[in-house]
């Protein structure tokens, strides 16, 4: 424990989170927090890679001796705990970033993501499990991440979560006072979170970083008070500004309505980062140049336009009267619907970039419209593609990362030793025989990896196409350009 310790302090002192001046004040915290008696022995420190090298080593230890009753939960409340003790309170870390950031922007937001990194506020060891790859497509590249840095809750801490009182503080995950919040058996410790305040016109906004990154620097910015997520004008013109404020970053929002949005809706709030996405490489089927703002009809499986221009005040203007025709369009012969009744099924998945110069609004449009025949949503994954996802078609895969559940990593092995070795299919992959018996010809030992992952990458892109409102047939191009050309023209 003594030498975990250590290893854990040098490895804070060499990544800058603290400096040698601030050994001792730290040594003393640990040990006070752990109960250890200290004493003027010496450990030579050994180089770890993440601070959870040296912190599983010392949870371990804490639940020898009951510290701890064993519960994967009662691990992340008590390493958090831990890590806080090398954390800097929020207004140095606030203060620290304005100065950057009022001289080298792209350093500030750099900085920031390491250190909040080392602090294990990001949990990297865990993100680093996921298994990631990129594969071609009708429209360019498509990324997939099998999602494994989110462990399936244990028996025990769903238990204790049971039995928890269920709090209502903070109001959700993104409400500000997480920020240092220890958590609970049914909420996540926040220790050493911290959140950078700033001000978009004369609203309060914060940034942080995502605790399950996706993508580099994935980063979220939210409301000062919790209100649900709504697409408006000023929601656009948000976006731009926000990537004026964060240079290099590129900043999207979930759609507003269920189905069609992303997990959390109740708390205004967009992502962003620093991430070439598939879409933004994406070609296009149509383009047209008025006065110098450029639109596009993208070649995207999610039917989305792109409005790119030096003046923001144009690209808000149309994707403001896009927003508005949007939500009224209807097309029958196309199945699609504005509203049922006086339910609307029309909003907007936008995404914003700066490229030479110039703002970069894509507009996805999204219709939330089910049927009998899909009653889980008529622009959504189809039953067909639920063995591989059944989740809602959010902003990242939207704009081509597929984040896919960690349970696929062991029924994707079990589908290779039915490819290969004609193993029976066990109970929790059985769903995949079909899809597995329709490239099980094609299967040798040799290309068995690659060839799923090739599947994989068919079938995300297929679910895209799903969700995409004018398929990109004839007709539906057609009728997609019809739209547009009514907007801008
Ligand atoms: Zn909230």
């Amino acid at each position: 424990m003594r030498q975990d310790i250590e290893n854990l302090i040098n490895y804070e002192i060499k990544n800058n989170v603290i400096t040698k001046r601030d050994y001792i004040y730290v040594k003393n915290q640990i040990y006070g927090l752990l109960n250890l008696e200290l004493d003027y022995k010496e450990y030579k420190p050994v180089d770890i890679l993440y601070p959870s090298d040296a912190l599983n080593n010392i949870l371990d230890k804490l639940e020898e001796s009951n510290m701890l009753d064993g519960s994967q939960t009662a691990r992340d409340l008590f390493d958090s705990k831990i890590m806080n003790i090398f954390a800097k309170l929020p207004s140095t870390i606030q203060n620290d970033f304005d100065l950057l950031k009022s001289t080298n922007n792209k350093l500030a937001t750099r900085n920031l993501y390491e250190y909040v990194t080392h602090l294990n506020y990001i949990r990297k060891d865990r993100i680093d499990k996921n298994i990631s790859f990129k594969r071609a497509s009708k429209y360019g590249f498509l990324e997939i991440t099998i999602n494994l840095s989110k462990p399936e809750k244990d028996p025990k801490s769903i238990a204790m979560a049971l039995n928890s009182k269920q709090s209502e503080y903070p109001k959700c995950l993104l409400c500000k006072e997480n920020e240092g919040f220890s958590g609970n058996f049914s909420r996540d410790s926040r220790n050493q979170h911290r959140l950078i305040q700033f001000n978009l016109k004369d609203e309060k906004w914060f940034f942080q970083y995502s605790p399950y990154i996706y993508y580099n620097e994935h980063a979220i910015v939210f409301s000062d008070s919790h209100h649900p997520m709504k697409i408006e004008n000023k929601t656009f013109e948000r976006l731009l500004d926000l990537t004026d404020e964060f240079d290099g970053y590129f900043f999207g929002s979930n759609a507003d309505l269920p189905i069609v949005g992303g997990s959390i809706l109740t708390h205004e709030h967009y992502q962003g980062g620093s991430y070439v996405f598939p879409i933004e490489l994406a070609s296009s089927l149509y383009e047209k140049n008025i006065n110098n703002t450029i639109f596009k009809i993208l070649n995207w499986p999610l039917s989305t336009i792109r409005i790119e221009s030096k003046k923001k005040e144009e690209v808000l203007l149309f994707a403001n009267k896009i927003l508005e025709t949007w939500k009224n369009y209807s097309n029958e012969a196309l199945n699609i619907k504005a509203y049922t009744n006086e339910v609307p099924h029309h909003t907007i998945t936008p995404i914003a970039r700066k490229k030479d110069n110039k703002y970069v609004l894509d507009l996805i449009l999204r219709d939330n419209q089910t049927s009998s025949k899909h009653p889980g949503g008529i622009y959504h994954p189809h039953e067909d593609k639920w063995h591989i996802k059944k989740e809602n078609i959010g902003l990242i895969e939207a704009i081509g990362l597929a984040i896919l559940p960690g349970r696929l990593k062991d029924e994707l092995e079990d589908v290779k030793d039915y490819l290969i070795l004609d193993k029976k299919l066990s109970e929790n992959s059985i769903k995949h025989q079909k899809w597995a018996d329709s490239f099980k010809a094609l299967a040798t030992k040799e290309n068995i990896d690659e060839l799923i992952e090739s599947e994989l990458s068919k079938k995300f892109e297929e679910i895209l196409e799903d969700c995409g409102v004018f398929k990109l047939n004839d007709l539906g191009i057609n009728q997609f350009i019809k739209y547009l050309e009514g907007v801008i023209l």
